[in-house]
């Protein structure tokens, strides 16, 4: 059976504690039921309901009546705004259906970063209003370009890419944010089977590929590459990354980048997995409109401080809360020189 609730009895002891002390009246944040292992949908709403600014975008949409059916950007827009209404038991049970029809199927486990990108891709692919499809697009939208040179000749061929969340990879003994960055963006050398054909040599040469970063969104979304496949298995690297609440992307890059990277994040949403490769939970730390850290999984809530979203770094049981994306968001200049990073 798919472990989804498998730690009922962490949830049962959390339920009672924000009962007991009546915090879910007074939270900003609501919880979603669970419907049919639908944690990591719902982990992936909290963070689309704590980024207001796809809600503001969503909001200007006023979609025709013929474009409801099965409709994923129509049903994003009803579930943030029904999540307002804290009297309405699932405000995302339409969602969950919704997206039932596009693969995402209820009664399944589902990788949160996949989800995440399919519901990314629908909002492009049927939202009538295609301007603001990419508006929503642009918020995420890392630029980046791959180049690779040969070896003989120095030619440089030069493939433009874009990614909507940044695939962190990771190190086995620990990292920092900054390792995964840089591990990222080492040069990689192409020979035999995989050398790159070069069009001025016309044929196969030993190269070297580096990934080069052209631009950076307003809200930066990294995936911690935690879950490795082979031909056989795959399998959930459960070390440790650390990452800073306040990111000074102009620290995290190699220098060749730095051009780019004059850019102060705010940490405000975590996806946390729970579990292995084949079993799993997901939950969400999310930084909500009121400035205080919240911990959801999924029908309960409570506020939680900074050192608690921290216990999400990893490195210790595989049963334990392990960050899995990280959910940044670009200060404007004045709040960047009064962050101290
Ligand atoms: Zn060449």
């Amino acid at each position: 059976m798919a472990w989804c609730k498998g730690f009922l009895f962490r949830s049962d002891l959390t339920s009672a504690i924000v009962t007991r002390a009546g915090l879910h009246l007074h939270s900003s944040v609501r919880g979603l039921s669970n419907c049919g292992l639908s944690c990591s949908i719902n982990a992936l709403l909290q963070t689309f309901a704590a980024t207001t600014e796809v809600e503001e975008m969503l909001s200007r949409w006023q979609p025709s009546e013929a474009s409801d059916e099965n409709n994923v950007p129509l049903e994003l827009k009803r579930a943030l705004e029904a999540m307002k209404d804290k009297r309405q038991s699932s405000p995302h049970l339409d969602f969950l259906n919704c997206l039932h029809e596009h693969n995402i199927c209820r009664f399944t486990n589902h990788d949160a970063d996949e989800v995440f990108h399919t519901i990314l891709n629908l909002i492009q692919k049927q939202m009538s209003d295609q301007q603001i499809a990419a508006e929503i697009k642009n918020l995420y939208k890392i630029d980046v370009e791959e180049c690779t040179e040969c070896e003989k000749c120095g030619n440089v061929h030069r493939t433009p890419n874009l990614f909507l969340s940044f695939p962190l990879p990771l190190h086995e003994d620990g990292n920092t944010l900054m390792d995964c960055f840089r591990m990222f963006f080492k040069p990689q050398r192409l020979e035999g089977s995989e050398a790159f054909y070069c069009v001025k040599c016309e044929k196969k040469m030993p190269s070297t590929q580096r990934c080069k970063l052209v631009s950076l969104p307003s809200i930066l979304c990294i995936n911690l590459k935690r879950f490795r496949s082979t031909s056989s298995c795959t399998r959930k690297l459960n070390t440790k990354v650390s990452f800073p609440e306040m990111l000074n992307m102009a620290e995290m890059l190699p220098e060749e980048h730095s051009q780019v990277a004059e850019r102060r994040y705010r940490l405000y949403g975590v996806v946390v997995h729970i579990g292995t490769s084949t079993m799993g939970h997901y939950t969400a730390y999310v930084y909500s409109t009121d400035s205080k850290w919240y911990y959801t999984d999924d029908s309960c809530t409570r506020q939680v401080s900074w050192e608690e979203v921290q216990s999400t770094y990893g490195g210790r049981e595989w049963y334990s809360d392990m960050a899995y994306m990280l959910l940044y968001r670009r200060l404007s200049s004045e709040a960047a020189q009064g962050a101290n990073p």
